[in-house]
């Protein structure tokens, strides 16, 4: 076996590994400066980052994989897909529930993902069986800018919503990384913005002329194609930003009080790939994906931590989901809903006192 031969079948053997240790897709590319280096620095100048401050620190790092481990050559990308299938309308249609991102709907996924990598990036350096290989990897939490290192590992594109689709499980899919100095055959990159990629049943595209996720944003979160300016984001609102929601962005918020979903589920890539799995830790539950507002509203910190322990909602802390359900129930409306949110104006954290009189006036 010649020298390239002896990659491609690594990179065989670690794709098949992959797969059997259940993640849906996986790809190899080179380590290198991103692509989208430049984009990414517009980006951080612009200051669109928000609050997400840690996305500023140190950027050469994270446009990079050889500044995070030494003499990198490969970064091997893979991908599980969160989509379980349409929630019931009757439910997520109904103004009384919060939405919750249907990423969210149940144990968090770093906790899935993270061993899945542990064993994967194990099983890389036994199969390399060198004591100098270095390998780390990431679920979303290291300095990698991960939607430019997937699409140049050939996992999909980037879509004009910003998000990376793939063309068997489109935009519904989650990503980890390993970064390693063990060299492994590549694969194609995906084309950049306006060119082709193959589809699974052989026809070519990417977003061509559609322009329907920059429309649909409720927040216009899009200042341009490909460009997602984070303080206007549903998600940065519900989920990052940790003080007061900019009132003139709550009414257009509707009832999103974890993330939002809204550019993926307009996107025709969702409509026609999106694959319903039986995901082993996702599944639509009403009581946590769509749950009835006043109810939210009188969670105290047990009932918080009892209902979305190990689950991503954790991260916005009690304060953050009731900031986030006043504002859904001012923009519900439902004089009903006045009880619940006087009885708000006398929480303990002023954060959500503040925003249920929001809610009260709006009423
Ligand atoms: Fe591209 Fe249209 Fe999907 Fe947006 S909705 S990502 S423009 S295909």
């Amino acid at each position: 076996m010649d020298y390239d031969e002896a990659m491609a079948s690594r990179a065989q053997q670690i794709k098949e590994k992959a797969l059997d240790l259940g993640f849906d897709v996986i790809g190899i590319g080179p380590a290198r400066e991103a692509r989208h280096a430049g984009a990414f620095r517009r980006w951080l100048d612009e200051g669109c980052q928000g609050d997400m401050e840690w996305l500023a620190r140190n950027p050469d790092r994270r446009i990079d994989s050889r500044q995070v481990v030494a003499d990198a050559l490969s970064v091997v990308v893979v991908g599980v897909s969160y989509y379980t299938g349409e929630p019931p309308a009757d439910l997520w249609d109904d103004p009384s529930r919060g939405r919750i991102a249907r990423y969210a709907w149940g144990r968090d996924y770093h906790d899935v993902m993270t061993p899945m990598l542990q064993t994967l990036s194990g099983f890389l350096r036994e199969e390399a069986g060198d004591e100098n290989v270095r390998t780390r990897f990431y679920v979303d939490t290291g300095p990698v800018l991960e939607r430019s290192v997937a699409a140049d590992a050939g996992v999909g594109f980037i879509g004009k919503n910003s998000l990376l689709i793939n063309p068997s499980f489109s935009s519904y899919i989650l990503l980890g990384e390993i970064i390693t100095n063990v060299e492994l055959e590549h694969d194609t990159p995906a084309p950049g913005k306006g060119a082709s990629l193959p589809l699974p049943d052989g026809r070519e595209g990417t977003c061509g002329s559609c322009t329907r996720c920059l429309d649909v944003c409720p927040t216009h979160a899009f200042p341009a194609p490909y460009i997602l300016d984070s303080r206007l984001c549903i998600s940065y609102l519900t989920i990052e930003l940790k003080g007061s929601i900019p009132p003139t962005l709550r009414p257009l918020m509707k009832n999103w009080i974890f993330g939002c979903d809204e550019c993926q589920t307009i996107c025709p890539w969702v409509r026609r790939y999106a694959k319903p799995r039986e995901g082993p830790f996702l599944r639509f539950d009403p009581t946590w994906c769509a749950p009835y507002l006043p109810e939210l509203m009188e969670l105290d910190e047990a009932g918080f931590r009892k209902r979305y322990r190990g689950t991503p909602v954790q991260r916005t802390k009690r304060r953050g989901l009731l900031r986030n359900v006043a504002v859904a129930l001012g923009n519900w409306g439902d004089p009903v809903v006045r009880p619940v949110l006087q009885r708000a104006l006398n929480d303990s954290e002023p954060l959500v006192k503040e925003h249920a009189a929001w809610a009260l006036e709006r009423i």
